[in-house]
């Protein structure tokens, strides 16, 4: 799974499938499932005493989705999208939109790098 915490993504499928894109908050379960900005979102009825909610009443909750029901949004063009994973000149390896091929981060530095420590 190449999604990766603070991804901007779009859900194509469930409730809150829609065409906008939204940041993911948290990868859990090695990548099997993402907790995205106001998707997928349950209130949960706490007591008196809870940490956020000392007063207790209802908290406002995103709860996991499958990262299967997600792409990747590419902010160069805009689009949803698949990544692949690439090397550069100097051996840097990076993920990059298939559509449009720029670059979307950095998963490891160049050989330079490891040898010059
Ligand atoms: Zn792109």
């Amino acid at each position: 799974m190449k999604i990766k915490k603070g991804d901007t993504v779009v859900v194509t499928q469930g409730d809150d499938a829609s065409k906008a894109p939204r940041h993911v908050t948290q990868v859990l379960d090695g990548g099997k499932k993402v907790v995205i900005q106001g998707v997928n979102q349950v209130y949960k009825h706490v007591r008196k005493g809870h940490p956020k909610s000392p007063a207790g009443g209802r908290l406002l909750l995103e709860m996991p989705i499958p990262s299967s029901r997600v792409m990747y949004h590419c902010n160069s063009c805009s689009q949803a999208t698949r990544l692949g994973y690439r090397y550069t000149g100097d051996g840097t390896k990076e993920r990059y939109c298939k559509k449009c091929s720029a670059s979307c981060g950095t998963v490891s530095p160049s050989r330079e790098s490891y040898s010059s420590k």
